[in-house]
């Protein structure tokens, strides 16, 4: 019995040293395609707070009770919806990011959608518009139900407050094949932060350097262990040649990002790293080559994470 306690003890000491939780993350959507009832979206809140932000809206339903059903929340599915959401930060208008929105948005609470300018504007004129949907924005064609308010998020990075929550937010641009603009968010809550990116291609591949003003910029914060995670996209394995890839990245694009990343923080700073897979697009076997070959190329000792629908994490 002593020796139970005093095993218990250590380990508590040890989950105790790793610091204290800063972020809860309750992933709704976690796939790039193919499964309609899995796709893109990411509830994240300041650790203890049940004041969520969603990362993208592809799939909201389906993961809210999968995640009621594993007593992630002491709620309904409808509460969570309603009030556990308190926004939307939506990095690009593709219908894998966004159709669990607009699907729920004839039952959903008022709140604020957070995105990029030309974001918004397709939101308006391709979804919320009396033909493809009512329009439930607060600008628009035609008459504005104002169920939710448009907040374009500043192009130079400007940091801004997340209504309803403790959480702040910087936006930043991305290529997600020719001539499509996707976005990255570096969210902070008091003095730790969490990036997630949208659909992106690789610099190289994109002939942009997107992901390199991206990887400067936040250099200081991995360097300072203040950056919690990193979450991206791997929607193919390696076989995927480069001119299919429509603005996506694999596992050997990734590590060459985090290569470029590790560049700028310095030797060893992104061993165990927090970076959370998403998007793998669910074809054939794809899941597990991705899967596979991301681990067999990781020399930095990233901890890869690959989420789970309705699983909650703490970061
Ligand atoms: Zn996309
Ligand atoms: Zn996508």
């Amino acid at each position: 019995m002593l020796l139970l306690i005093l095993l218990l003890k250590v380990q508590l000491s040890i989950a105790q040293s790793a610091g204290t939780p800063s972020f809860r993350v309750v992933p709704l959507g976690v796939k790039g395609g193919l499964d309609e009832s899995n796709l893109s979206a990411y509830m994240l809140a300041p650790a203890n707070s049940n004041n969520y932000v969603c990362l993208d809206a592809g799939t909201l339903r389906t993961g809210i009770q999968q995640a009621v059903t594993n007593k992630v929340f002491p709620a309904h599915t409808d509460e969570v919806l309603k009030k556990y959401i308190k926004g939307y930060l939506i990095s690009h208008a593709h219908l894998d990011h966004l159709a669990g929105l607009i699907i729920n948005s004839t039952d959903d609470s008022t709140k604020i959608i957070y995105a990029l300018p030309n974001c918004i504007e397709q939101i308006q004129k391709n979804y919320f518009n009396w033909q493809s949907w009512p329009n439930f924005g607060n600008t628009g064609e035609g008459f504005a139900l104002k169920k939710y308010a448009y907040q374009s998020l500043p192009v130079d990075g400007a940091e801004i407050s997340i209504q309803n929550t403790d959480l702040q937010v910087q936006a930043f641009p991305l290529s997600h094949g020719e001539a499509y603009q996707s976005a990255a968010f570096l969210i902070r809550n008091k003095e730790e932060y969490v990036l997630y990116l949208g659909d992106t291609g690789p610099d190289a591949v994109e002939k942009k350097q997107n992901l390199q003003n991206i990887w400067q910029k936040i250099s200081p914060l991995v360097k300072a262990k203040k950056l919690k995670a990193i979450f991206i996209e791997v929607s193919y394995p390696d076989e995927r040649p480069d001119k299919l890839l429509f603005g996506h990245l694999t596992p050997h694009w990734l590590m060459q990002e985090m290569e470029t990343l590790h560049s700028f923080s310095g030797k060893g700073n992104l061993n165990n790293l927090n970076v959370i897979i998403t998007h793998i697009k669910p074809a054939g076997k794809d899941e597990e080559k991705v899967k596979a070959q991301l681990k067999a190329q990781n020399k930095l000792k990233l901890n890869l994470i690959f989420p789970e629908q309705g699983k909650a994490f703490n970061l």
